[in-house]
């Protein structure tokens, strides 16, 4: 009896911390679990030298799935998509759902040369996929924007989630289906810097 309530609790304890740092739908980290490993990661790489790069993904047109198909089969796309990704990264990138159709894969150890090329292999690999909807056998394709950014001195991780969201602006811009790195600017600032770090809350 007693073994079987504390297996229980156990149970009961694991579920909630599973609450606590996946996402629901897709099972993947959820964003502040995300962010929080990312800044780990992103510092443990720069205290042993090592790069570290970001990868942030949107969906194209993802509303006009849910609008055309409905919820549930945007639900489906977006549960699909995170499947795939997850089957193609290393087991020491880290990989959560920013929000809505908007993902990160942090990539430690990894220079941004090496961080283009994973971007455009995944785009290609992205643009063959077909996720099944459950809807008269069909299945959906869909394509997406990559912002890339690798660690530089002094940035931090928010600095970084701002390079990448600008790289991803860029891409919107330039007919989605594509991947931009945003280089760091010699010009820019450490206190422009913590300017953007202030918008981003990471704890
Ligand atoms: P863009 O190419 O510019 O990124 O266009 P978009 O349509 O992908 O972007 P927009 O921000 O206009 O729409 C994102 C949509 O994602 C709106 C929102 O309802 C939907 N969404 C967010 N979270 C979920 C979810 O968990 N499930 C479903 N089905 N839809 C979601
Ligand atoms: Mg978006
Ligand atoms: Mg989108």
């Amino acid at each position: 009896m007693v073994i079987w309530s504390q297996v229980s609790k156990l149970h009961m304890l694991m579920r909630l911390y599973r609450q606590a740092i996946l996402d629901p739908l897709t099972g993947i980290y959820n964003r502040r679990m995300l962010l929080r490993l990312g800044k780990k990661s992103m510092q443990e790489c720069s205290q042993n030298d090592k790069p570290f790069s970001v990868l942030l993904f949107d969906i194209d047109k993802f509303k006009r799935i849910n609008d055309t198909w409905g919820h549930s089969v945007g639900d489906k796309v977006l549960t699909g998509f995170t499947a795939f990704v997850q089957g193609k990264i290393r087991k020491t990138d880290l990989f959560g759902r920013y929000g809505g159709e908007e993902f990160i894969l942090f990539l430690p150890d990894c220079p941004s040369d090496t961080a283009i090329k994973i971007s455009n292999r995944m785009l290609t690999a992205i643009r063959a996929l077909k996720l099944p909807i459950n809807i008269e056998n069909q299945s959906l394709s869909i394509t997406t924007c990559i912002g890339i950014s690798t660690y530089s001195e002094n940035d931090t991780l928010a600095s970084m989630l701002e390079r990448a969201d600008l790289a991803l602006y860029q891409c919107k811009h330039s007919g989605r289906d594509c991947s931009n790195f945003h280089p760091i600017d010699l010009q820019y600032e450490n206190d422009e810097r913590l300017k953007i770090a202030e918008k981003i809350s990471i704890n």
